[in-house]
């Protein structure tokens, strides 16, 4: 068995639920065979579990199960959105906890982001009575896409980070620990399934529009990250041709011209801060603001129309990060829905979600414990 073949089983195996041999047979490729003799080493190391068979009173033998030995010790989550960290470290059985967060311009300011990211992690670890050497899981959560092997790929979205390498960063302070580096969108994704709106859900579309937009992709119960790590990048989809200059390079991108609707609509200023001022206005009874809502949602819900079409997920769930979606934006995007998709796929709720950005370090802890896993194609 070589390292990266057991690494990689050992990656299709959860913590919390036990699947079948014939399950890791689907999700590896590998033989039952050479999976057998694998799981036995695996078992013989003390990796894995193997839990009696039970008897399902169907014909033949019952299948036994496997799930992987929970690493004792804390799990932390250290989750950058572009203007604020959170951190979170949790025991395996989330009995204990500490959350702590902080605004910093992580855009333009990785040193400063860094360093406020683990003073947060050492604050969150005496509130929790834990010292580094207890953690043995790290999830770190960035705002731009990750590619093949866990590599950020900052430009465009992060430019103080261009260059930087966060995770060798992470592995001179915290030597022993293993650290997974996932995409925000797909953490606060992960948050939702745990503890928020996709609970009980194996087909989800996640929405983050603060103050980009990103999305993530969950596809039969698991985070979905395309080939080169960039599935669900919905705000880098062109809308007007004519459109405005986008930091990904093109023009017009569902991102940026929302972002520049947002702005006019409040008369300058950008970003979610357009965005929550509009929230007020149309509260306060401003047609106009409620008019401006409508029609970014409309914008947003064409595209996530033509997305259902092809996933035809069970629901969408919409975060406006800080603040939970003003019901104008959530009536636009089910109308913008109703537009591009058919018929039977355009009635999926659009729920908003409960847990706004809390669901990105809440997400970051179970990647950490490996409660839900990764595409098999990108492990
Ligand atoms: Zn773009």
């Amino acid at each position: 068995m070589t390292a990266a073949g057991r690494s990689r089983l050992l990656a299709l195996i959860p913590y919390d639920t036990a699947v079948t041999m014939a399950d890791l047979g689907r999700l590896s490729g590998l033989s039952r065979p050479t999976l057998a003799d694998m799981l036995h080493r695996l078992q013989a190391e003390g990796a894995v579990l193997c839990e009696p068979a039970v008897a399902s009173g169907g014909r033949g033998r019952p299948a036994q199960r496997w799930r992987r030995r929970p690493p004792q010790g804390m799990f932390a989550a250290l989750a950058f959105s572009r203007d604020s960290v959170r951190v979170r470290v949790a025991s395996s059985d989330d009995r204990v906890f500490a959350e702590r967060e902080a605004r910093v311009n992580v855009a333009l300011d990785v040193r400063g982001a860094l360093d406020a990211g683990r003073r947060l992690l050492h604050e969150c670890l005496a509130e929790a009575d834990s010292a580094t050497d207890s953690l043995t899981n790290l999830t770190l959560g960035l705002p731009c896409p990750i590619g093949d092997g866990g590599q950020p790929q900052p430009r465009g979205f992060l430019p103080d980070w261009v260059g930087f390498r966060p995770v060798e960063w992470l592995r001179d302070w915290l030597p022993d620990i293993r650290i997974s580096v996932e995409n925000d969108a797909n953490l606060a994704a992960v948050g939702e399934l745990v503890e928020g709106a996709g609970q009980g859900c194996r087909d989800l579309v996640y929405v983050k529009l603060a103050p980009g937009v990103g999305s993530a992709l969950v596809v039969g119960g698991r985070l979905y990250r395309g080939a080169a790590g960039y599935a669900g990048e919905i705000g880098h989809v062109q809308i007007n041709e004519m459109g405005h200059p986008c930091v990904c390079g093109a023009r017009g991108c569902l991102a940026m011209e929302l972002y520049i609707a947002a702005r006019h609509g409040t008369g300058g200023k950008g970003g979610l801060l357009a965005l929550t001022e509009l929230f007020r206005r149309c509260d306060a009874g401003d047609t106009a603001a409620g008019r401006v809502l409508g029609r970014i949602g409309g914008q947003m819900g064409e595209q996530l129309g033509a997305l259902a079409n092809m996933l035809d997920p069970e629901r969408i769930v919409i975060s406006t990060a800080d603040v939970p979606p003003h019901p104008a934006l959530l009536a636009g995007i089910q109308d913008g829905i109703h537009r591009t998709a058919l018929p039977p796929v355009g009635d999926l709720p659009v729920i908003p979600s409960p847990l706004g950005i809390r669901a990105e370090p809440l997400g970051g802890i179970a990647l950490a414990r490996g409660t839900y896993l990764t595409s098999p194609g990108n492990l």
